[in-house]
């Protein structure tokens, strides 16, 4: 019962690894990715916080992290970019401020 449930994680985390590729790296239409890439990226912590509530870590470790992953969350949605010319993300460290240029184009974003 316990390893259903790991595989079944790995088997989501899989799944939104390749639709993540698929459509943030391989799609052209913009305006659908700015609108999903929030939604994808606290969908994917929602899915990282239930693994570490899973593993059932020391409490205050457990919230500790949980935490921690609310402003990663909102840090890492800030920090990507998608250009209009080209359509590619364009990423920053998600403790800096957002990119400015697309760092495919090199457009000012
Ligand atoms: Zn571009």
């Amino acid at each position: 019962m316990q390893q259903n449930l790991l595989i079944i994680f790995a088997a989501i985390w899989l799944a939104m690894a390749a639709g993540s590729y698929m459509l943030f790296q391989k799609g052209t239409d913009v305006v659908r990715k700015r609108k999903l890439w929030p939604i994808f990226t606290i969908v994917n912590n929602v899915v990282i916080g239930a693994v570490i509530v899973y593993a059932q870590p020391p409490l205050p470790m457990m919230v500790g992290l949980l935490v921690f992953m609310v402003p990663l969350t909102w840090l890492t949605i800030r920090s990507t970019k998608f250009c209009d010319e080209c359509g590619s993300p364009s990423r920053s460290p998600f403790f800096m401020k957002p990119p400015e240029k697309c760092s495919h184009c090199q457009k000012k974003l």
